[in-house]
């Protein structure tokens, strides 16, 4: 008897859960991969689940799908359209969407689970899936990891993945080396001292420490980076103060730093921290600031020679004009952390979601950014198929790549 996908994946789209809090989708998934023979462990890193097959001798390959959703407001009309709510993390009564196709992934993940169950007699090594919480806020692979993943499971040889995104459906893209930004999220805190707004000689003001801290910021990019290396900082939040006449004593700053290069990373973000150690000191400020690092996703560096590898799988499979190469994407993700926690290489596809005609239409007057909705849009509707078909397809062949 062999699981209705297009059902699990409707079922799952009108069941939305936020980061670290599928537990429903989590349980759907831990009921196919027990039927399906594989050994399930469950809450790794929260709601994080792993289904292991051990078939005998050979590689070990990771096949990973995250599951979370996002507080949007559905409004693609499509029959089987999200009307779901949750809380947030602050208690706040949310809609809930499936806008960024996490669904796919999941449902994607376990059709490939099962034909490789199913078709294991013609393969021989070891098959993990792993569904990740968490995505969307930058967490959970790296909750996993220090919830003991390593620990629990083989390590892999090779970490595969794919993300549904506005390519026409039935097309993959690959990228070898960097294929997306890193994405560093700070919050940082400014001590001043605070007192009355007419008396500024006796305080320490965190706001003017705040804006000369903005202002600074932005030269991190135009003097301390090379001009042919690509940095966002961008200070999204910039919070103090309570009354006009009243200095604060603290003044909250924002900050993502976007990059796609681990040493410009590790520059931008000192350069970062030297900026707001540097004009705290020089506003004589009582107490050092607090910076805090909240979100992180490492840049996604596909291994070159694996995703090579992979392309010719998949040009073998498909056909060459259904594999493309779209290129560096600025979006982020934090599935690398699966595969540097093993140190092992990573291949992370997109897999085109979009209807064929309306890209078509779109691409043709050259208005493909504003006609086709972008993940985490209201109006975000991968067609299911061939979507679907080809996403269990595109993890099957590359698992089948290395397990053979
Ligand atoms: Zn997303
Ligand atoms: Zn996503």
């Amino acid at each position: 008897m062999s699981i209705d996908l297009e059902a699990l994946y409707i079922d799952l789209h009108r069941h939305p859960e936020l980061s670290f809090q599928e537990h429903r989708t989590a349980a759907v998934v831990e009921e196919h991969l027990t039927t399906l023979g594989f050994e399930v462990q469950t809450g790794i890193g929260g709601t994080g689940l792993v289904g292991i097959l051990d078939n005998g001798e050979g590689p070990t390959v990771m096949l990973r799908a995250d599951m979370d959703a996002l507080p949007v407001a559905e409004q693609t009309g499509l029959p089987y359209a999200s009307t779901a709510t949750g809380k947030d993390p602050d208690g706040n009564t949310v809609p809930l969407m499936h806008a960024c196709g996490h669904d796919m992934h999941v449902t994607a993940l376990v059709g490939a689970a099962e034909t490789l169950a199913e078709s294991a007699d013609e393969w021989s090594g070891t098959l993990i899936v792993l569904f990740q919480p968490g995505e969307e806020r930058g967490g959970g692979a790296q909750q996993m990891v220090d919830d003991g993943l390593y620990d629990l499971i083989p390590t892999p040889d090779i970490v595969l993945g794919q993300h549904v995104a506005p390519l026409p459906a039935g097309y993959l893209s690959l990228h070898a080396g960097v294929a997306m930004a890193g994405d560093d999220s700070l919050d940082i805190t400014l001590h001043g001292v605070g007192g009355h707004g007419s008396r500024p000689e006796t305080t320490v003001d965190p706001v003017v420490m705040a804006a000369n801290v903005v202002q600074r910021l932005q030269q991190v990019v135009s003097r301390d980076i090379a001009a042919t290396d690509a940095v966002v900082v961008t200070v999204g939040q910039l919070h103090a103060g309570t009354k006009n006449n009243i200095i604060p004593s603290t003044a909250m700053l924002g900050l993502s730093v976007r990059t796609f290069d681990d040493h410009v990373r590790t520059k931008a973000l000192s350069s970062v921290e030297r900026v707001v150690q540097a004009e705290a000191a020089a506003s004589g400020a009582p107490q050092a600031p607090d910076v805090n690092y909240t979100e992180r996703y490492p840049v996604t560096f596909n291994h070159e020679e694996s995703t090579e590898r992979l392309r010719e799988a998949f040009t073998d499979a498909f056909g060459a004009h259904k594999v493309v190469d779209i290129g560096v994407i600025s979006g982020s993700e934090d599935v690398s952390n699966l595969s540097l926690a093993a140190g092992v290489p990573l291949v992370y596809w997109f897999l085109g979601g979009a209807d064929p005609a309306l890209f078509e239409e779109a691409a043709t007057h050259d208005r493909l950014p504003t006609d086709l909705p972008s993940n985490h849009s209201p109006f975000f509707a991968p067609v299911l198929q061939p979507t679907l078909t080809r996403g269990v397809e595109a993890l099957v062949t590359a698992a089948r790549e290395w397990l053979y």
